[in-house]
C-alpha cells in the first residue's frame, strides 16, 4: 500500500460515513439521543477538510493527526474511542511511510485494545467492539501478508454479522445501558458505524488493487 492508495482509502470511507449520516443518526434516536451519524459525518469531515495534509505526512503520523482531528472535532462518545483506535494505529505504525503487512496485525490488535481501554468495554455489551473484536480475531487469523482483499471481504461479512448480533441483545455500556432491555431490538450505531468502516475499506481495497 502506497500514499496515494493510503489517501483514496481514507478519503472514500470518510465519504461513506458521511452518505450514512441520517442512518446512524435513526439508529441513535431509538437507543441513544440522536446524533452518531452527525457526529461521524462532522469528524469525517474535518479529516476531508485536511486530507492534504494529513496524508503528507508518514502514515504513523497521518493516523495521529487523524485521531486527534476527531477528538477534537466530534463530541460524544464516539469520538475519543474512534479517537483513540486512530492514535494507537498511528504509534504502532510509527515511522512506516507503508504499511508493512506484517505490522497491520498488531496495529489492529493495539487499536481494538485501545477502545476496551478507554470504553471499559469488551465483548457483548452492545457497542461498536461487537463488530471490531472478531473482525480484529478475523483479520489475526486469516491475513498471511498475501491476500489483503479477501480478507477484508470476509471482515466486511464479519462486520455485518456483528452489527446482527448487537440487535438481540441488551447494551451495558454507553447511552443506550440507560434503556436496559429496551435496547434489545435495536441495531447499534457504533457497531453499524464500524461495519460500514469495514465495508467500505473492504470496497477501496478491491477498486484500488490494494495489495
Ligand atoms: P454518545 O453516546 O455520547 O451520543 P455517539 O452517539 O456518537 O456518542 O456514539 C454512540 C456509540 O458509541 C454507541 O452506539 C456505541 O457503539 C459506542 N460506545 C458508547 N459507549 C461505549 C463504550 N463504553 N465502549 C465502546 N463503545 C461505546
Ligand atoms: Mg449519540
Amino acid at each position: 500500500m502506497d500514499k496515494s492508495d493510503f489517501k483514496a482509502i481514507i478519503e472514500n470511507t470518510c465519504n461513506n460515513i458521511i452518505s450514512n449520516k441520517e442512518l446512524l443518526n435513526s439508529l441513535d434516536a431509538k437507543i441513544g439521543d440522536g446524533d452518531h451519524g452527525t457526529n461521524m459525518a462532522r469528524g469525517s469531515q474535518a479529516i476531508l477538510d485536511k486530507l492534504e495534509t494529513l496524508t503528507d505526512l508518514t502514515i504513523g503520523d497521518s493516523f495521529n493527526q487523524m485521531a486527534m482531528t476527531l477528538i477534537s472535532s466530534v463530541g460524544g462518545a464516539s469520538g475519543p474511542l474512534y479517537g483513540t483506535a486512530l492514535m494507537k494505529l498511528g504509534m504502532s505504525l510509527k515511522g512506516q511511510d507503508d504499511i508493512d503487512p506484517s505490522l497491520m496485525k498488531k496495529a489492529f490488535t493495539d487499536a481494538v485494545d485501545g477502545i476496551k481501554m478507554r470504553g471499559k468495554s469488551d465483548y457483548g455489551c452492545k457497542t461498536m467492539l461487537d463488530v471490531l473484536i472478531p473482525a480484529c480475531e478475523e483479520f489475526s487469523l486469516l491475513y498471511d501478508g498475501s491476500n489483503l482483499s479477501e480478507t477484508f471481504n470476509k471482515l466486511s461479512e464479519t462486520g455485518k454479522k456483528g452489527v446482527e448480533y448487537t440487535v438481540g441483545i441488551k447494551a451495558t455500556k454507553g447511552r443506550a445501558s440507560y434503556l436496559g432491555d429496551r435496547s434489545i431490538g435495536t441495531a447499534d450505531p457504533g457497531a453499524t458505524s464500524s461495519s460500514i468502516i469495514l465495508t467500505s475499506l473492504s470496497n477501496s481495497i478491491d477498486s484500488l488493487e490494494v495489495k
